[in-house]
């Protein structure tokens, strides 16, 4: 039987961090088995990953990366996204789901989130349109999926493609005209990227995920993943009639377009093909201590808990982040005393995200500032993930709820 629980390790069931991986005896059985081996890189444990993945997800096509920043630049190249082109994202996000517009000479701009679920708000999708937008990141913020359907229909009937940045959502889902679709596999997402961070719900270490139904990307995708290079319909080298120079034997190839090298390897992937046996039950997991953190909390004045809208429910969501807002005024403390104190009962938190249009890199590069996307400012002065991961045992979640709720009694007004 897989267990959950991560090899004990002193430092950390002393000190809660607020993410972890889960690597049990199967997943370290994996990767030797792999280091030993034909294949370090590229072998065959990267296409058995991506099928498995695939079929999870029920996507017709999985493209397995060295990081899911890679993949969200491919995705953008795939979906031809460059210079003179705007990609609208949340400014609730890591870097990388607007960086990607960057890296491809696009404009990243942003619309604000919703105040109750910290997804991209669809009237302020609509607002911030203007020209020129060739594609919307929508990004399922603490794995709660955003509302797809509606997102790509604004996007669609504008014109622009659809990318879920679903780094957060690995194993999630959302009910929609009465059924469940699986992020990755519902049809209102041209591409969908995931990622494998330690942090993440499931990991190769490094490593993300591209997937999506459309061949023709699928197979671009493989190919800009490793330097562009093609080893069918050829162009030729333009040698005329040379018969040496045409002479194409089992080494030709042709390097097309330009490509990058964001392979994944063997090893990454044995880890990943492991962990993925295992997600149903980190998820399942993650979404208990979700309800145990809820259930605690309620009632409680200075904090509101992760709200969840339709299509999204709570039941379906993969839950990567657990973030309270917190009326620190109320608590008559800052963050920095807070989280400190947290830290001392071995609480360790994180605050995700600092909004991405206030980077010191996007005010300068855009003239983007403060007062652009205020419900994400206002979401980000209030904004406390707790700890969230699977190996978490119940008396870890409740060591949580009992440094939190004594927050209060520790001189709060
Ligand atoms: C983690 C993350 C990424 C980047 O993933 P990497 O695999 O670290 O490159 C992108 N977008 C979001 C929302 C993330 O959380």
């Amino acid at each position: 039987m897989p267990k959950l629980q991560s090899r004990p390790d002193p430092a950390v069931t002393a000190s809660l961090p607020y993410g972890r991986q889960s690597i049990s005896e199967e997943d370290i059985q994996a990767v030797i088995a792999a280091l030993g081996s034909d294949w370090l890189t590229s072998g065959p444990r990267v296409g058995e990953f991506e099928e498995r993945f695939a079929s999870m997800t029920g996507a017709r096509h999985a493209v397995a990366m060295n990081n899911a920043t890679s993949a969200l630049h491919v995705a953008m190249l795939v979906a031809d996204v460059g210079r003179g082109d705007r990609v609208l994202t949340t400014p609730n996000t890591f870097f990388a789901s607007a960086n990607c517009a960057a890296f491809v000479g696009a404009t990243p701009d942003f619309a604000d989130i919703d105040p109750v679920s910290y997804n991209l708000c669809p009237a302020s999708l609509e607002q911030t349109w203007g020209s020129g937008v060739k594609a919307v990141v929508a990004v399922d913020y603490a794995g709660q999926p955003c509302d797809m359907p509606l997102l790509y229909q604004i996007a669609h009937a504008r014109g622009a493609v659809v990318i879920e940045d679903a780094c957060h959502a690995v194993g999630g889902g959302f009910e929609y005209d009465g059924r469940l679709w699986k992020t990755g596999g519902h049809p209102w997402a041209d591409i969908t990227v995931f990622s494998f961070h330690p942090v993440k719900t499931m990991t190769t270490g490094e490593g993300g995920m591209l997937v999506t139904d459309n061949d023709a990307w699928a197979e671009r995708a493989r190919r800009l993943r490793a330097h562009g290079v093609e080893r069918r319909n050829f162009v030729g080298l333009g040698a005329g009639d040379d018969p040496a120079l045409n002479e194409r034997g089992p080494w030709y190839h042709e390097m097309q377009e330009l490509g990058h090298n964001f392979r994944i390897t063997d090893m990454q992937c044995a880890l990943g093909i492991s962990q993925l046996s295992r997600l149903d039950a980190f998820v399942a997991r993650r979404r208990a201590i979700v309800a145990r953190y809820n259930q605690a909390f309620a009632g409680i004045p200075w904090m509101v808990r992760p709200g969840v809208i339709p299509p999204a429910k709570s039941k379906h969501t993969s839950w990567h982040l657990y973030t309270l807002k917190i009326d620190f005024g109320a608590l008559g403390k800052t963050r920095t005393q807070v989280m400190g104190e947290l830290r001392q009962k071995g609480v360790n938190t994180q605050v995700l995200y600092i909004p991405v249009h206030l980077q010191p890199w996007y005010r300068r590069t855009y003239g983007y500032g403060v007062g652009k996307c205020p419900v994400a400012e206002n979401f980000y002065k209030h904004a406390l993930s707790l700890p969230l991961y699977p190996a978490m045992s119940d008396r870890e979640v409740d060591r949580v709820i009992s440094a939190v709720e004594e927050l209060r009694e520790r001189g709060g007004r």
